[in-house]
């Protein structure tokens, strides 16, 4: 069987959130032991945002801004694992496999490597991957002033339309 290229469709995603001490640490669908957590009007888990958008680019179809308003009451503290499932399941998008995530943590603390393999295998069942279709990297801000207290994800999804 060939690979018909134009049906693939490559989608990129960014999010950021402020560190903040005292509330619960989500971070790619897994809650984190940590001292400080990602402030936001969701439960501020920017990796499934910015997943999220990587989908919703691939897809030509927005935002999760546009999709999940964050001024809209019915979405504060709403886990983002329930955004994603939203998107994965709505019958706006057209039908799709993906192919491959990459995805960039950009952080000081806390540190992911204890976390990531569970963060990835949460990552994989959500997105009904097999392993080697999914690859997680963490970076510090290499003391970069006044960034200390920001989390950000980069993510890139390669996927084909059915
Ligand atoms: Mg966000």
């Amino acid at each position: 069987m060939s690979l018909d290229f134009s049906r693939l469709r490559i989608g990129q995603g960014y999010d950021s959130h402020a560190l903040v001490e005292g509330i619960p640490f989500f971070i790619g669908g897994v809650q984190v032991e940590s001292q400080f957590g990602a402030k936001g009007h969701s439960d501020g888990d920017c990796l499934l945002h910015a997943l999220t958008d990587s989908l919703l680019g691939a897809l030509a179809q927005g935002d999760i801004g546009q999709w999940f308003p964050d001024n809209d009451e019915q979405y504060k503290g709403i886990s983002s694992r329930l955004l994603l499932e939203r998107v994965l399941g709505s019958d706006r998008l057209p039908k799709f496999s993906i192919c491959n995530v990459d995805i960039t943590l950009f952080l000081d603390r806390p540190k992911i490597a204890p976390h990531s393999k569970a963060i990835s295998r949460n990552l994989l069942n959500l997105l009904s991957l097999q392993e080697g279709q999914l690859n997680l990297k963490a970076k510090t801000w290499e003391g970069l002033s006044g960034k200390k207290d920001l989390i950000a994800a980069s993510v890139t999804t390669l996927l084909v339309l059915d």
